[in-house]
């Protein structure tokens, strides 16, 4: 295969080095070389292709993404937007004419930020439906379920809260429908089933990852892959069918919850190859809508949310057999419960490179930062929080702990990797970044600029911060000899207030999508 010589443009080659390049030479599915301009005489069979100014980086890794989980959005009602309970009504109606045959009727997106709006099991009940509806909420912690549903799921007036969740009640002690963290476990897993065919499931993720390209988006982290979705991603890399890298991170079907005991005696962390490889397992020391928050707020204390139990037992036992772990901590409690079980493991397996993964760290302190940096260890961010996080914690300045502490994590010296969590937010890196670049929220207004974080560094933490949170620097992530030749073009500045485009995605050495080209 004839090389291909990539100049004329502004080249960031995200390595550890830092040497500036104007040259970066692809041969098959490899970069063969990065260099300064006289480099090029060392190709003169080389196709050279012009970058005109723009600028070329890696391909983004986007390091928290829940690709299997977006991909069946559109099989589910949109209730992005949505604002009144007849609203809600109305799509869940039309979908279930839509999607007869499916056991559950599911909407997806509903918000209560800025509307209040909590639909009860009898707003539900009422639409007159002839199968059991499940109201998931956007950030995938909690869901409201009809009467039907709760007694598909068998629960009642004298089921009890869950460790790590609460069931939502009226006055009288009858379940409102409202199932909050690990109450709504099962019913997303059963919600889900009828995906859950590798096959099925497959058809709906190929097409999901294709759209990721156009963003420059070339390989994923799935930040919660059950089972049936690991073996469609297998399935469709040997198939030829998957247009991106994946690192699975395994958990059960049942969002949540504990480590699959079946799946710790699968494949480890690191088996795969390039396309799918196995990453850590993901586990929970908090919830979602309800953080783990212990603070003080002018002098006087606060602690609220949902602690998770047996985090430390769970580290310790996926550890030991051979995985790494991510721990889902967004209250600084959480993150205070995933740096103790990260701490024993460390001590007792003092030989591993755990590389502990904290996903989220939306609430920290300095010195919990720096427990993180000296372990080792990785804050797998998303800047795009600011834009409803952000929004929500205006005004909110704790004494002890700093909402979306990007500049500190970056000071600390533990790796920051950069993520969207989607379908939760929004996923294009460009457009998150420029959040992450300008601490602009939902609002306009700006939130903390003590906290900001370059533009150029966004990049860097999502392709080599990326790749070193999936153990993949080695094999993507930055413009380096042997590494794959996956990267993307861009057009523009990087300017948060004016952000670039993607004019170009690259993968393997092969234009996968061009800005402007039909059909994409
Ligand atoms: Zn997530």
């Amino acid at each position: 295969m004839t090389a291909r010589v990539f100049t004329g443009g502004r080249v960031f080659p995200m390595s550890s080095l830092g040497a500036p390049a104007d040259v970066v030479v692809v041969d098959g599915d490899r970069i063969l070389a990065v260099g300064e301009r006289g480099l090029m005489q060392a190709f003169p069979d080389a196709i050279v292709e012009d970058l005109a100014g723009r600028i070329l980086c890696p391909g983004f890794i986007d390091a928290h993404h829940h690709l299997s989980i977006t991909a069946l959005q559109p099989r589910w009602a949109d209730l992005a937007g949505i604002t009144t309970i007849e609203a809600l009504g109305a799509r869940l109606t039309e979908h279930a004419a839509r999607e007869p045959e499916t056991p559950w009727i599911r909407g997806a997106g509903w918000s209560d930020l800025g509307t209040g709006l909590v639909p009860h099991r009898r707003d539900l009940d009422a639409l007159g439906l002839d199968r059991p509806v499940l109201v998931a909420h956007y950030s995938l912690h909690e869901a409201v379920v009809d009467s039907r549903g709760l007694d598909q799921l068998g629960i009642g007036r004298s089921s009890l809260d869950p460790p790590g969740g609460a069931i939502g009640r009226d006055l009288d002690g009858a379940p409102d429908g409202r199932l909050v963290e690990r109450a709504w476990s099962e019913a997303h897993a059963q919600s889900l089933a009828p995906f859950a065919d590798p096959d099925r499931w497959a058809d709906h993720i190929e097409v999901a990852a294709h759209r990721l390209l156009r963003d420059g988006i070339t390989a994923i982290h799935d930040a919660a892959c059950a089972p049936p979705a690991e073996a469609a991603y297998r399935m469709l890399a040997t198939a030829g069918r998957l247009p991106i890298s994946v690192l699975v991170m395994p958990h059960p079907t049942a969002v949540l919850t504990g480590p699959d005991m079946d799946r710790l005696s699968g494949p480890p962390t690191g088996e795969g190859d390039q396309r799918v490889r196995v990453g850590p397992i993901k586990l929970f020391a908090d919830g979602g809508v309800l953080p783990a928050i212990d603070v003080h707020l002018g002098g006087e204390p606060l602690r609220v949310g949902e602690l998770f139990p047996d985090l430390e037992d769970h580290v310790e036992l996926v550890a030991s057999r051979g995985f790494r772990v991510a721990v889902h901590a967004i209250g600084n409690a959480g993150l205070s419960g995933a740096l103790d079980a990260f701490e024993a493991a460390a001590r007792r397996h003092p030989d591993l490179d755990h590389r502990f993964r904290v996903e989220h760290a939306c609430l920290a302190s300095t010195s919990q930062l720096a427990r993180l940096a000296r372990l080792g260890g990785v804050a797998v961010v998303q800047p795009g929080f600011l834009h409803h996080l952000g929004q929500a914690v205006e005004g909110v300045i704790f004494d002890d702990a700093s909402w979306l502490p990007f500049a500190d994590i970056r000071r600390s010296g533990a790796v920051m990797a950069a993520s969207s969590d989607a379908p939760c937010t929004f996923h294009e890196p460009l457009r998150t970044a420029s959040h992450g670049a300008s601490r602009r929220t939902g609002s306009g207004a700006v939130l903390d600029l003590g906290q900001v974080v370059t533009y150029e560094d966004w990049l860097w933490a999502y392709t080599a911060g990326a790749a070193y949170a999936g153990g993949q620097e080695a094999e993507r992530g930055a413009l380096v000899p042997g590494l794959q030749a996956d990267f993307v073009v861009l057009e523009g500045e990087l300017d948060p207030d004016h952000p670039p485009s993607v004019a170009e995605t690259w993968v393997a050495g092969r234009l996968v999508y061009q800005a402007g080209e039909t059909g994409e």
